[in-house]
């Protein structure tokens, strides 16, 4: 997998930003790839986004709370959860 082929898979055929509902043009990662590695290409951590809500999510303070409540928090608790194990496996298999 790769950053172009997981936003292109995630994408799909006619992307519609989930904020806005206009074309989305990007794979936000919820979760930064810088903060978890195991998140960079699980589809529940991409949020598709068109040009100006990606904008908007990386210099509004607050606007990522947008998310959460489009999504619920079972979908918070499940990246979670997927974050906090996959950090438990890379422990045990150092
Ligand atoms: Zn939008």
């Amino acid at each position: 997998m790769t950053d172009k082929q997981f936003q292109i898979d995630n994408l799909g055929d006619k992307p519609v930003c989930e904020l806005c509902y206009q074309r989305a043009v990007v794979i936000h990662h919820f979760i930064s790839k810088g903060a978890s590695e195991r998140l960079r290409f699980e589809p529940l951590n991409a949020i598709k986004l068109c040009y100006l809500c990606h904008r908007l999510i990386h210099e509004q303070v607050g606007y990522n709370d947008k998310i959460i409540k489009k999504r619920g928090k079972e979908w918070v608790d499940k990246l979670n959860k997927i974050q906090y194990e996959s950090k438990y496996t890379d422990i045990r298999f150092r």
